[in-house]
């Protein structure tokens, strides 16, 4: 049973398409199996067009369209996915190993917000390097699960966490805990071994 949710603020940015791609793709795949955000997105949506609807209307310039369309072909390559992600569909790639029980799939290069995407998994037991946040980490759990220290996060939980909070995310009895985790800006790594394996990689 799903019992960690995004936030509303997340879920509201989210619906209002101002949440950087990435991070919208870890929440799609928990949206995806989750009856109680699809219901409040839903509201959102309503709201949000009720809100529009509301306005008085205004006069476009007559170039409105093209500069639209000329600042989204700027702002972003990353392909959106027509379906929302799955472990099936993302783990076709190479599992790299960047500590004992840690591995990690890149899913998608820093983008123009500097978020990256990857699938880490990581056997019973072990724990990732304590570590900090430079900016918003989102995480989906897809296989297995996890104890950030205070809550165990399963199947299609979401875990979120900010600068400022510091954690050790450790996998739990079980199979493998695979996440798809979004990370905008570096983690801040606790302690030299830490530093080494995540900067090794870029996280
Ligand atoms: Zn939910």
């Amino acid at each position: 049973m799903i019992r960690h949710h995004p936030s509303d603020s997340t879920l509201i940015a989210h619906s209002m398409g101002a949440l950087p791609l990435l991070h919208s793709r870890v929440l799609a795949a928990h949206l995806n199996q989750c009856q109680s955000c699809q219901s409040a997105l839903r509201a959102m949506e309503e709201i949000g067009g009720a809100m529009l609807a509301s306005l008085p209307q205004a006069d476009l310039q007559a170039d409105a369209l093209a500069r639209t369309l000329e600042r989204l072909a700027g702002e972003n390559d990353v392909v959106t996915p027509a379906e929302p992600d799955t472990l099936a569909s993302l783990a076709v790639g190479r599992w790299h190993w960047i500590a004992p029980g840690i591995r990690l799939m890149p899913v998608a290069d820093r983008d123009m917000t500097g978020t990256r995407l990857d699938l880490v998994r990581v056997s019973p037991g072990t724990a990732l390097p304590t570590h900090d946040h430079g900016g918003l980490e989102t995480t989906c759990v897809l296989q297995g699960s996890f104890n950030d220290g205070q809550e165990i996060f399963q199947l299609y939980d979401v875990a979120e966490s900010t600068p400022g909070l510091t954690h050790t995310p450790t996998a739990t009895a079980g199979p493998d805990c695979i996440c798809l985790t979004a990370t905008t800006a570096r983690l801040r790594p606790e302690g030299r071994v830490a530093r080494l394996v995540l900067g090794w990689f870029g996280l």
